[in-house]
C-alpha cells in the first residue's frame, strides 16, 4: 500500500465508498480534486468555512468550483455555539490560551457533524508536513470521528508525496492554486493563524507559530497527535 501512487489511492477510495467526499482546505490539496475529477463525474467536495479565512482563499474556493464545474459544500460553525464562544472569549483568544477551543467550534464540530453522514473522506495530509504527520498512512480508520455504530475511513493519498511532488503536479497539470502561495504563504489555514514564511523555514512554521510544533493539529487530524 505504501508505494501506491495518489491516483491509485483516490481510485481505491472512490471505488470502495459511494458516500465519500474530499476535504478541500483551499491550499495545495486541490491536487486531490484534480485527480478525482479525472476518475469520476460526481466528486463530492467540502471545505470548512471557519469565517476567518483569507479573502484570497474564499476567491480561490470559487475559482476551483468554476474550474472543475463541481459543487463545494462550505461547512459553517453552529451559530449559537460560535456566538457564545466569541461573547465569552473574543476573536483572538487563541493567541493567549491556544487554538484548540476556537478550532473546536469553528472546525471540529462542523466536521464531526458532516462526517456522521459520510462513510469516508479524503484528505491532503502528507508525512513531511509536520512531526505530527510523520506516520500518516494512505488509508486508515479514523478513530477520531468513528463511533461504535459508524466507522469513518480516512484516505491520505498524498501521504508519501513531498511538497515538491505536489507542486510539480500542480505546474505540469496547470492546476489552479491559491495566490497566497506566491506571497510566501506555504501551508494556508485561517488568516489570524497563518503567516508567510521564509524559504528556509519548514512549511508548517507559519501555522500557529506561537505554539509548539508537536501540538500543531487543529483536531481535524487529532488522531495523529493521539497516536504519536
Ligand atoms: S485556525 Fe485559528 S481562527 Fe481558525 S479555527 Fe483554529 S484557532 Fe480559530
Amino acid at each position: 500500500m505504501s508505494t501506491n501512487q495518489p491516483q491509485d489511492i483516490v481510485k481505491l477510495a472512490l471505488d470502495s465508498h459511494d458516500n465519500i467526499a474530499i476535504s478541500f482546505s483551499g491550499a495545495e490539496d486541490v491536487v486531490l480534486i484534480d485527480i478525482a475529477c479525472n476518475l469520476a463525474e460526481d466528486v463530492r467536495v467540502f471545505s470548512l468555512d471557519t469565517g476567518r479565512l483569507h479573502p484570497e482563499t474564499y476567491q480561490y474556493i470559487e475559482k476551483v468550483r468554476d474550474y472543475y464545474g463541481i459543487e463545494i459544500e462550505l461547512l459553517s460553525p453552529n451559530s449559537q455555539d460560535l456566538n457564545q464562544f466569541v461573547k465569552q472569549k473574543g476573536l483572538y483568544s487563541f493567541y493567549a490560551d491556544g487554538h484548540q477551543e476556537c478550532c473546536a467550534v469553528r472546525k471540529i464540530a462542523p466536521l464531526r457533524q458532516h462526517l456522521a453522514d459520510l462513510d469516508a473522506w479524503i484528505t491532503g495530509q502528507r508525512k513531511d508536513q509536520s512531526p505530527t504527520r510523520s506516520d500518516v498512512p494512505q488509508q486508515q480508520k479514523d478513530t477520531a470521528f468513528s463511533t461504535t455504530a459508524h466507522t469513518v475511513t480516512k484516505y491520505n493519498p498524498l501521504a508519501n508525496w513531498s511538497a515538491a511532488q505536489v507542486w510539480q503536479y500542480i505546474r505540469e497539470n496547470d492546476v489552479p492554486y491559491n495566490k497566497l502561495h506566491d506571497q510566501g504563504y506555504n501551508s494556508i489555514g485561517c488568516e489570524p493563524c497563518t503567516r508567510a514564511i521564509s524559504p528556509h523555514q519548514h512549511e508548517r512554521a507559519g501555522r500557529w507559530w506561537w505554539e509548539e510544533s508537536t501540538k500543531k493539529e487543529c483536531g481535524l487530524h487529532m488522531i495523529n497527535v493521539v497516536e504519536t
